[in-house]
């Protein structure tokens, strides 16, 4: 049976308290899709700060509900969204690709990663307990509880439209919160389809809402409004920062996981035709538009023209094109904005003296005109303090940069402000566990590309990266959760002294 969502998915709606509306906003904006401008995805009108309030008043309403269903129960529907998510994955796919561009395979491991992200959370139910512990007092004894926390807000952005809505909403929801969800205008349809998943599952209603709107003022909303506890944001530094400080002047729970400039570090005893493969999938896979990118490639001298000529041969082999094509490898740029950010940083580039070995710039020409293409592009002799060697670029573009040693490729690896994922590739033990010691990053890669991850192990980033708790693994419910210690005493009698 379709779902309220999939009969009006034309025209992007608001999801509160259990029902699908429009906005009464007046800004209205069209989505198309980035690898063929002719095809327009629809059509939204973007919900207001009163929309934000009324879905976060909705959630306010369901919460005392929610939290005291069984965490059980809450487990089992989240259980029901990987089984209707595993149903839908094709259709899913062809959303996801259409409106963010990445390459239906691409949108296939995406959808595959938030199955397991349902899976595992929904299991984390069933242990959604604290601890016994003893008490310094005979007939005496003490005890932790997790209890949510209440209206939570999931703030989310466009490059990963199901697997991080995913991995917020389901240990938010298990945890026994209620939550308001915003997704990025630019994938509004996929989370649309996300949220249609909950909906079918069973959510009631009030318990998961989603408001689409801007960040200025429903995004504002969701971090400023006194009733909302705790905000789970992911997407730039620029934003970012801005949410944890407004987090901050309230006094409430934050975590913020915002950009990247993840190294491989390309040691010269390094198997080759490895470390080239994954240099290629972590740079341009998904179009480079992963945090988790490869976009420094740290290389010693001694091999590094070897490298250099094995990336570019490989690169220029890529098919760039609609994602939707068979054997296209690498999509398009999402948006115009984000377009045009890509095509400053390549003409920073060469102006800052790297050299061009391939690619640098649009790609024109046939289908390539009705989309936002940019050939892979890889820089040779990048100097470390480069513009190109240090901001997020967010798009198919690899800087090279040149070492003498392991020492000076840990020095530039850690010369950056961001601190999410890195790699090194070399067979000397030593080297990979001075790596591991050493590495400001908060996911390190051992002979495999800098991206991917799994749905039970944390996920996170150092210095300006991340803030606040990591997330996934067991540790995602410990953000969506409170601690309480229960004192028990059993003596019946009053007791002699005080606890210290
Ligand atoms: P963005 O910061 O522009 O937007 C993210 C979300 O914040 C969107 O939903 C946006 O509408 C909202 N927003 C904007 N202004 C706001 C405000 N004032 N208050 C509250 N919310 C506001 O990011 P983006 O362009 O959508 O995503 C790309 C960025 O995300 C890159 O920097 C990338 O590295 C980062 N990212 C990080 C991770 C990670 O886990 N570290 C994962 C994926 C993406």
């Amino acid at each position: 049976m379709a779902t309220t969502a999939e009969i009006q998915v034309a025209s992007a709606k608001s999801y509160i308290a259990g029902k699908w509306a429009d906005s009464r906003g007046s800004r209205r904006v069209e989505r198309r899709n980035p690898a063929d401008s002719n095809d327009v995805v629809g059509s939204i009108t973007l919900a207001t700060r009163e929309d934000a309030r009324q879905a976060i008043a909705a959630a306010q309403a369901a919460f005392p509900a929610w939290k005291r269903t069984s965490p059980i129960t809450r487990g089992k529907l989240v259980m029901k969204v990987a089984q209707i998510m595993a149903a839908r994955v094709n259709e899913l796919a062809a959303m996801l690709t259409r409106e963010e561009g990445k390459t239906l395979s691409e949108s296939r491991g995406e959808i595959l990663r938030s199955i397991n992200v349902l899976e595992f959370i929904a299991g984390e139910a069933r242990t959604l307990g604290g601890e016994v512990l003893p008490s310094e007092l005979p007939k005496n004894f003490a005890y932790t509880l997790r209890v949510p926390l209440g209206v939570v807000s999931c703030i989310t952005p466009w490059n990963f439209p199901v697997a991080i809505p995913v991995w917020k909403i389901a240990p938010a929801l298990v945890g026994g919160n209620t939550v308001v969800f915003k997704p990025a205008t630019t994938t509004a349809f996929t989370a649309m389809m996300v949220v249609s998943m909950f909906e079918e599952a069973g959510v009631p209603a009030g318990v998961l809402n989603m408001v689409v709107g801007a960040g200025s003022d429903v995004g504002d909303e969701l971090v400023t409004n006194p009733a909302v506890r705790a905000i789970s944001f992911t997407g730039s530094n620029e934003v970012g920062n801005g949410v944890y400080r407004g987090g901050a002047n309230r006094g409430v729970r934050v975590q913020c996981e915002m950009g990247g400039k993840n190294p491989i570090i390309v040691l010269a005893d390094a198997d080759l035709d490895l470390a080239v493969a994954s240099t290629v999938q972590g740079a341009f896979g998904s179009t480079g538009q992963r945090c988790t990118a490869t976009s420094r490639a740290v290389v010693e001298e001694s091999i590094a023209d070897e490298f250099v000529r094995r990336v570019r041969d490989a690169a220029q082999k890529l098919k760039v094109g609609n994602g939707a094509e068979a054997g296209v490898m690498v999509g398009p740029i999402v948006d115009e904005k984000q377009f045009s950010t890509v095509l400053k940083y390549l003409e920073v580039g060469k102006q800052e003296g790297a050299t061009v070995v391939c690619g640098g710039s649009k790609l024109t020409g046939g289908a390539y005109d009705r989309g936002l293409f940019v050939a892979p592009t890889i820089f040779d002799h990048v100097k470390p303090t480069m513009r190109v060697a240090t901001e997020e670029i967010f798009g198919p573009v690899l800087s090279v940069i040149r070492v003498r040693n392991f020492d000076e490729a840990m020095q530039v690896a850690n010369g950056v402000a961001y601190g999410l994922s890195s790699a090194i590739y070399t067979r000397d033990a030593s080297r990979i566990f001075d790596f591991v010691d050493e590495i400001d990053t908060g996911i390190v890669h051992i002979n495999s590309p800098t991206t991917g991850g799994e749905a039970h192990v944390p996920f996170g980033g150092m210095k300006a990266t991340g803030v606040g708790q990591r997330e996934q693994g067991t540790v995602a419910l410990d953000f969506f959760t409170e601690i309480k210690a229960v004192y028990v005493d059993y003596t019946g009698t009053k007791r002699e002294g005080n606890l210290y």
